[in-house]
């Protein structure tokens, strides 16, 4: 079996394509901004199969599908920050990309802090790989051990950046990386921190072919799975993941699962060509 990853075609020709990092080819085709008459809904698919990718038999389909855009994203932004296994790192945020990270960061060997509003993703984020859980609400951020090097904000509205840029959270020459999509403006009430403490703010977006290949390996080895809820593939099943998504209420993400479809008039056709063809080589 074979996915396609975010990036499902790109010029192949300029400068980021001939060094591997098809995801920022000025000519880049992106789900949900390119081809969208081709969605993800739909038993075939049109594609230049340079951009599939295969999903080993040790990975099931209904995690495989979380991961070739959440998994690539955190992935990809961890890898690309140059976060090494002996790092303190910290991933805020205990969503459909938080969770992932903290499992990417855990396997890798580091040193792990997950940052959430409130005490309740304790028991989830100890169990998934942090070593040290903070409950940022309240002045909780005073109560971290020590700062990290590395931050993975995956939280979907941006947190309190002069908060998670302080001296307590950020060592000194860290790297803070972004992962919210949020049409709101960056805001600190002073970039001194960054400049003084010489702080590094760096965009990552999905993985580049050659990453989201060693995404998939990488999970498959170390039984990274994404946390999910299944729903039929039917226009109910679409309804309730709209409509629960909007609520906020998914753990962590939704895997739409058709059922075997019922055969078609072009399937008899094939099978009767086929079966011409068998005849033909005995
Ligand atoms: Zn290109």
């Amino acid at each position: 079996m074979s996915s396609r990853g975010y990036v499902h075609g790109a010029d192949l020709t300029c400068d980021s394509c001939i060094r591997g990092v098809d995801t920022l080819c000025p000519n880049r085709k992106l789900f949900g901004a390119s081809n969208t008459q081709q969605g993800s809904l739909g038993d075939h698919y049109v594609i230049n199969a340079q951009f599939l990718h295969r999903i080993p038999d040790t990975l099931l389909l209904k995690h495989a599908a979380p991961l070739q855009c959440a998994g690539a994203t955190v992935l990809s932004a961890i890898v690309n920050s140059g976060a090494q296994p002996w790092d303190r790192v910290g991933v805020v945020g205990l969503g459909g990309l938080g969770h992932l990270a903290l499992q990417y960061l855990a396997k890798m060997g580091c040193d792990v802090v997950a940052f959430s509003g409130s005490d309740s993703k304790r028991d989830e984020a100890l169990r998934l790989g942090a070593k040290e859980f903070v409950a940022a609400k309240d002045g909780g951020l005073e109560k971290l051990e020590k700062p990290v090097k590395y931050l993975f904000v995956s939280t979907s509205v941006q947190p309190d950046w002069d908060a998670y840029t302080s001296e307590k959270v950020m060592a000194s020459r860290g790297t803070v990386v972004p992962l919210s999509v949020s049409p709101e403006p960056f805001k600190l009430k002073s970039y001194q921190s960054i400049i003084s403490r010489e702080l590094r703010i760096m965009g990552s977006v999905v993985a580049s072919r050659p990453l989201h290949r060693q995404m998939i390996e990488f999970s498959a080895r170390h039984g990274i799975q994404p946390i999910i809820e299944e729903l039929p593939m039917t226009e109910e099943g679409v309804n309730e993941a709209a409509d629960r998504l909007e609520k906020g209420d998914v753990r962590y993400r939704f895997v739409l699962v058709s059922s075997p479809r019922p055969p078609r008039p072009l399937d008899a056709v094939l099978t009767l060509i086929r079966l011409a063809d068998q005849r033909e080589a005995r």
